[in-house]
Parts: structure tokens; C-alpha cells; sequence
């Protein structure tokens, strides 16, 4: 199996590299692919993405210099509609990281059954370094570079890391602006996660943390774990961990242990999750945060809990820390957190890994429903968004499980090739033009 997903990769010209995000999670992918009997064809066509689109674009800082940004957007494939995901500001971006997360959006739409494709965009920047108004020209210069590579029936934008619904604001009114008559109607429908006076949906902020709250209460308690009584840690306390911590304990689950970029808190007793993103939105942070002891990193990891999520950046879990952690359960709340060391290392410990393309799914799910909600001209209620959310992710951790059954695999190879079988019998259908 892993040598034709190499065959693959060497044939589309990818110079062998393990320590490559891209070619790390394409491997998944395509030994999904091989395990479904997916035609060569098609794993040739999603080893790569459809198009890759970088652009450079000056803008005016506050001080009267300028500066040159460097930005992406990938579209994976549209096989299932238009491309769809979200745009990162980050220091860090590059191509290939773009490329990853588009690609695990192809997989995450096909999962859920929506009728969207995969893309990802992101801007090489700390977002935290600009102004607002910095921040503003930035993200409408970035949107009218991009021009007609995004729109509502084609490439639909929403927040990742480092953006939210004020960025997503701004950019559906520069696309508006600069799309005219011919976009005064739909405009608004080209990104989602907007603010909720301006097109945006009840429950959308905190959709990602409430799908992966819907899909553990599927799955754990076949695990032996009730989400009345179990513990848990979060890596990571931005929109997903903070928000995943706060559903979490409305369900009457023990927060143990949270560690950031700025350190890690400890409380057996129970870190109060509503407290600390009040904190963490005034601080920037969890360090310190007096409800709670400061440990080491290393304490973080071998703290005992039942569950751990992680929700920071891709590739937080690696051997080392694979080692060390001291959990039954790691719901991914962040795409791509483990690399492959990690990955195996939690599977010969016995540590179920339930798979980010289905644990982080509710945020696109709820971007559906704002889309559809743009194009009816409608307003759904706060309850209707969590009643439909519910559904799609119950029936998609179902899928996964009916998948891994079949196959005697572990969750994220079930996940994958629940996807990929959705995508190979529309591919069969559709043919490929001409
Ligand atoms: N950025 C989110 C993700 O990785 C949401 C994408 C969207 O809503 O389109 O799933």
C-alpha cells in the first residue's frame, strides 16, 4: 500500500521527503485510497491540488512606508462544488502548508456530505504586529489581488488561525466593491464566519468546538468514557480549544490542564473554561492565570486525563510528546497535529486517535448553513444551526465507524476513505472531460 502511494507521489515528480507536511498527509491520503481500491486515475488527480495561486501586494503601513505581503490560495478540487476553506494569517504559512490544509478540506467536505470542494488560503503575517488599520488594508488589498479567483458559486472563503468575522467582513465588502452590479446580491456568500449583522450565522463561531463536542458524544461512550464525568486537556485556548473547553463543561467534563504558546496551567480541582477565555481574551494568553498552578511543559503532557485535545497548529505532537501523554482518547481539534512518528507511537501505546477531518468538521458544516442562508436570504435560528449541526455530525462519526468496521482500521484511515468513497463514485459518475 505505502509503496503505490509513493509510486504516486514519484511519478507527480514529489522528491521524497518524510519530514514534508504535504507529502506526510497525501501518503494518508492515498493509502486510503489504495486500502478502497480507488482508481490510480483518481489518486493522480487528488495527490495534487487544482491550482495554486500566490500573489504579492504592497501595502501602506501606518508610518508611511510600504510593505510587500506575500499571499496564497489553493483549491484543492471541486469535484462536489466550489472550493471551500478558510485564510490563515500567520508567520509561519508557506505553500506547502497551504497545500495540506486544502487538501484535508477536500477530505473534511466529502466526509460530511457537503456540497463543496477543498481550499485553503493563508497570508505570511503576525497579525499581531499590524494595526486595525493596517490589518484592514492588508486583508482588502490580499481580496482584490485574489480578484475573480474567489466568488460565491466558486471559491468560498472563511476564518482559519489568525482571522475572524471582522477580517471576514471586510473581505466580503471588498468583493462586493469590486465585483459590482453583477455580485450586489450574492456578494456576501463569498466567505462565511462573517459578522452577524453582515450575512453572518448564529453558531458560527463557536461551530468547530460544538461539532467536536457533538462527535465525542458518539464515540467516547462506546470508548468507556462518559462526558459527564471524564478529564480533559486542551493544547491551544484560540477560537477552537477555547470554545471546545466551554462546551465541553456545560456537559459536566473536568478541564485539567491547558497549555498555550505563552505556558501551561494545572488544577485537579477543575480549570473554570468560561474564566479563562475571558482571560486568555484579555491576556493573550493562559500564563498566568491564578485559578490554577503553572507547570512544564513536559507536566502538561503527562498530566492523566481521559480525553486531549489538541487545538493549536499542525504537527504539535510528535515522538517525544507521543511518549509521555498520559491519555486515553486525542480528539484532534487542530488539523494535522500529529506527525507520523507521533501517530504511531499513540497507536502502539493504545491511544485512539479520533481524526481531525471529522472532529473539526462543524465549523465548515456551520459555513454551509451561513452560504445557504446568504443565497435564501434567510435567518435560521440559534437552535435550528445546533439541531442540523448535530445531525451532520452524528451521521458522519457514524459513517467513520461503519468505515473502520469494514476495514478493521484506525479512525483516520476510516475517515479518509469515507471521504474518498464519496468522491470516487461521483468521479465515476461525472467521468473526466472531455
Ligand atoms: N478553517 C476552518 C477549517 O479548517 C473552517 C473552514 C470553513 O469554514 O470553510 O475547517
Amino acid at each position: 500500500m505505502a509503496d503505490s502511494s509513493l509510486s504516486v507521489l514519484s511519478e507527480l515528480g514529489f522528491r521524497y521527503d518524510p519530514s514534508n507536511l504535504y507529502q506526510q498527509v497525501a501518503t494518508q491520503v492515498l493509502n486510503s485510497s489504495a486500502l478502497l481500491g480507488l482508481p490510480r486515475h483518481l489518486q493522480i488527480i487528488l495527490a495534487q491540488p487544482k491550482n495554486e495561486i500566490m500573489v504579492h501586494y504592497p501595502v501602506r503601513m501606518d508610518d508611511g512606508t510600504y510593505r510587500l505581503f506575500k499571499g496564497y490560495r489553493v483549491q484543492h478540487n471541486n469535484l462536489l462544488g466550489p472550493y471551500k476553506g478558510g485564510i490563515r494569517y500567520h508567520q509561519d504559512v508557506s505553500l506547502d502548508d497551504v497545500k495540506t490544509l486544502a487538501l484535508l478540506m477536500t477530505m473534511k467536505c466529502a466526509l460530511v456530505r457537503l456540497p463543496f470542494g477543498g481550499g485553503k488560503g493563508g497570508v505570511q503575517v503576525d497579525p499581531r504586529k499590524l494595526s486595525e488599520d493596517e490589518l484592514m488594508r492588508m486583508t482588502r488589498r490580499f481580496i482584490s489581488a485574489l480578484g475573480d479567483n474567489i466568488g460565491p458559486s466558486y471559491d468560498i472563503p472563511a476564518p482559519d488561525v489568525g482571522t475572524n468575522a471582522k477580517i471576514m467582513g471586510w473581505m466580503a465588502d471588498t468583493y462586493i466593491n469590486i465585483t459590482g452590479r453583477i455580485q450586489r446580491r450574492d456578494g456576501v456568500a463569498v466567505v462565511t464566519g462573517k459578522p452577524l449583522p453582515f450575512g453572518g450565522s448564529e453558531g458560527r463561531e463557536k461551530a468547530t468546538g460544538q461539532g467536536l463536542v457533538y462527535v465525542v458524544e458518539v464515540l467516547l461512550p462506546e470508548l468507556g468514557i462518559q462526558l459527564d464525568s471524564m478529564t480533559y486537556s486542551v493544547i491551544g485556548f484560540g477560537n477552537v480549544g477555547s470554545w471546545t473547553a466551554r462546551l465541553l463543561q456545560e456537559r459536566g467534563s473536568t478541564l485539567k490542564t491547558v497549555i498555550d504558546h505563552t505556558g501551561a496551567i494545572r488544577n485537579d480541582n477543575g480549570i473554570d473554561a468560561e474564566k479563562l477565555a475571558a482571560y486568555v481574551a484579555k491576556t493573550g494568553g493562559v500564563y498566568g492565570y491564578a485559578e490554577a498552578d503553572a507547570i512544564s511543559e513536559d507536566a502538561f503532557y503527562k498530566t492523566e486525563v481521559d480525553v486531549m485535545v489538541p487545538a493549536a497548529l499542525e504537527q504539535m505532537v510528535d515522538g517525544t510528546k507521543a511518549k509521555i501523554i498520559n491519555a486515553k482518547v486525542l480528539a484532534e481539534g487542530a488539523n494535522a497535529p500529529n506527525t507520523p512518528d507521533g501517530d504511531r507511537i499513540l497507536e502502539e501505546r493504545g491511544i485512539q486517535v479520533l481524526p481531525a477531518i471529522l472532529c473539526n468538521a462543524g465549523g465548515v458544516t456551520v459555513s454551509y448553513f451561513e452560504w445557504k442562508q446568504n443565497r435564501q436570504a434567510e435567518r435560521w435560528a440559534a437552535a435550528d444551526i445546533d439541531d442540523e449541526l448535530r445531525r451532520y455530525m452524528h451521521a458522519a462519526a457514524d459513517r467513520v465507524k461503519q468505515m473502520a468496521r469494514k476495514h478493521k482500521c484506525d479512525m483516520r484511515t476510516a475517515a479518509f476513505s469515507t471521504a474518498l468513497e464519496h468522491i470516487g463514485e461521483v468521479y465515476a459518475i461525472r467521468g473526466i472531460f472531455p
